[in-house]
């Protein structure tokens, strides 16, 4: 009855209490249909493929921006005004998580590009920066948050590196050099690998908690 409510308007995002929380992946390029199958396997979540910034905008609870290229879904972005809409949304608390391609668009700077990107996180990042795909890798991570010690399998496919992070920015996981490659800023997530490539749904509901936690407030 609720949703029913809230898709005709007779009650806001903040109404959302006992309801599913609703996870909306930005399908303009990339990997984003192995996101939306992870999604699948978690109970209160309400996952659909968007792209329309009306869909951002009416819909999202939280967005994931997946893995593809990110010269690419910058232009595409801006082309649908979904970047508006995005950063519009994140100011009013819609949550955000961002991997790989994700990442870098929510980054301050990019390393020596001036391409499009939304400019949420007070990171720096350098695009590529582990080589070329054929130097694509795997590594097992510990990741406090999740809430076990159990090591995450975290696979980096022609990954970019954070090279800074402010104060205002929270390291989550790192690698054994000491480099963050999951970071949180407020509503904004962001990481270098693709749990959507494993089997281990924890980033996925991290997220999930992160965003109905959001809802309720
Ligand atoms: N190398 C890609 C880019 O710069 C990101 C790769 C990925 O998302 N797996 O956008």
């Amino acid at each position: 009855m609720k949703s029913i409510e809230r898709e005709i308007g007779l009650i806001g995002r903040e109404s959302l209490s006992g309801s599913q929380v609703r996870i909306g992946v930005l399908g303009l390029q990339g990997d984003y249909q192995k996101h939306l199958e992870m999604l699948q396997l978690i109970d209160g979540v309400n996952a659909k493929i968007v792209r329309t910034a009306q869909e951002i905008r009416n819909w999202c609870d939280g967005l994931i921006i997946p893995g593809g290229e990110s010269t690419t879904v910058g232009k595409l972005m801006r082309r649908y005004e979904v970047d508006t809409a995005i950063i519009e949304r994140v100011a009013e608390g819609m949550t955000v998580f961002g991997t790989c391609t994700g990442m870098i668009l929510l980054a301050k700077e990019i390393e020596g590009s001036d391409q499009h990107r939304l400019n949420l996180m007070d990171t720096a990042v350098r695009r590529n920066a582990y080589g070329r795909q054929v130097d694509s890798f795997e590594t097992d991570l510990n990741i406090p948050c999740l809430g076990s010690s159990d090591l995450m399998r975290a696979v980096f496919i022609r990954a970019p590196q954070i090279t800074s992070i402010s104060s205002e920015v929270e390291a989550l996981a790192c690698l054994e050099s000491g480099e963050a490659v999951m970071v949180r800023q407020g509503n904004c997530l962001a990481i270098s690998f693709h749990p959507e490539l494993t089997t281990d749904t924890r980033v996925h509901e991290y997220f999930v908690e992160m965003t109905r936690a959001n809802v309720l407030i």
